[in-house]
């Protein structure tokens, strides 16, 4: 089976290029390693309305969890908040949205589909998956997160310096302020990152944090 354009990966970077391309009028193959779009979530789901508008992507009400209004920012024993409107997704739904769009553009969505080698032929790529069937592409998009195997596979380096991350969505007894996320700064906090509480229901958090460079886990700071 042959396409214009394969895209690896099926989060929000390769559903939405799949779309655009796929409303171009070419023939696209969405490859997903897992079975479901969106499973597992490894995400707080914080996106700008800004970014949403200028990447003309239309957020359905079912897809947002909250719609916080303020940002507060912390450090030691300060703090300070400002007015930013946010939507608080849950990715899973959002990613498995944002691949029936490129469905619905035209794109093929293949799940369980893990792209496991590339190689050229003529002016086009032989794409390998897990389950041993080969396909024929003219162009190759990688969109496989931070894994960035395409980017190996051409011969490019990889980004070295990744943060890691970590978080809990933790259920409360009482209610809690749904407008406003808090970020908090500081090196006995996450040391080269950030920590975040952001509300996703009247008493659900994710609370997590995302540290560089540090010989101690993320599990140490966030407990
Ligand atoms: C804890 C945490 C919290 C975050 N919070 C936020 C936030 O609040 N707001 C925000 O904007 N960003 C946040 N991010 C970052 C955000 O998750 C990423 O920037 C975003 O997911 C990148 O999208 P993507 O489409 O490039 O990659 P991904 O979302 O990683 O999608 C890649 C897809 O490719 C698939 N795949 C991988 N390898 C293969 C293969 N070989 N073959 C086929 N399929 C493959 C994967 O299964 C996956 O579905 C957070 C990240 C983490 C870890």
């Amino acid at each position: 089976m042959g396409f214009d354009v394969i895209v690896i990966g099926a989060g929000p970077a390769g559903s939405s290029t799949a779309r655009e391309i796929a409303s171009a009028g070419f023939e696209v193959g969405l490859f997903e390693e897992h079975e479901m779009v969106g499973v597992p979530q490894h995400c707080t789901g914080m996106l700008t309305i800004r970014g949403c508008q200028s990447l003309k992507i239309e957020i359905p009400d079912h897809v947002i969890q909250t719609r916080p209004e303020i940002v507060k920012i912390s450090h030691k024993n300060s703090s300070f908040e400002f007015p930013f409107k946010i939507y608080v997704v849950g990715r899973s739904r959002f990613d498995k949205y944002l691949a029936e769009e490129a469905v619905k553009a035209g794109a093929i969505l293949k799940t369980g589909s893990r792209v496991k080698g590339i190689r050229r032929r003529d002016h086009g790529w032989i794409v390998s998956t897990s389950s041993g069937e080969k396909f024929e592409s003219k162009l190759l998009v990688g969109a496989e997160g931070f894994k960035v195997l395409s980017v190996e596979w051409v011969g490019l380096k990889r980004p070295q310096d990744n943060a890691v991350c970590l978080q809990y969505e933790i259920e409360l007894r009482s209610p809690i302020d749904q407008n406003v996320i808090e970020c908090i700064f500081g090196s006995d906090v996450a040391p080269g990152g950030y920590a975040w509480i952001v509300p996703i229901s009247e008493k659900t958090l994710r609370v997590g944090l995302g540290i560089r460079r540090s010989r101690r886990s993320p599990k140490h700071y966030l407990e």
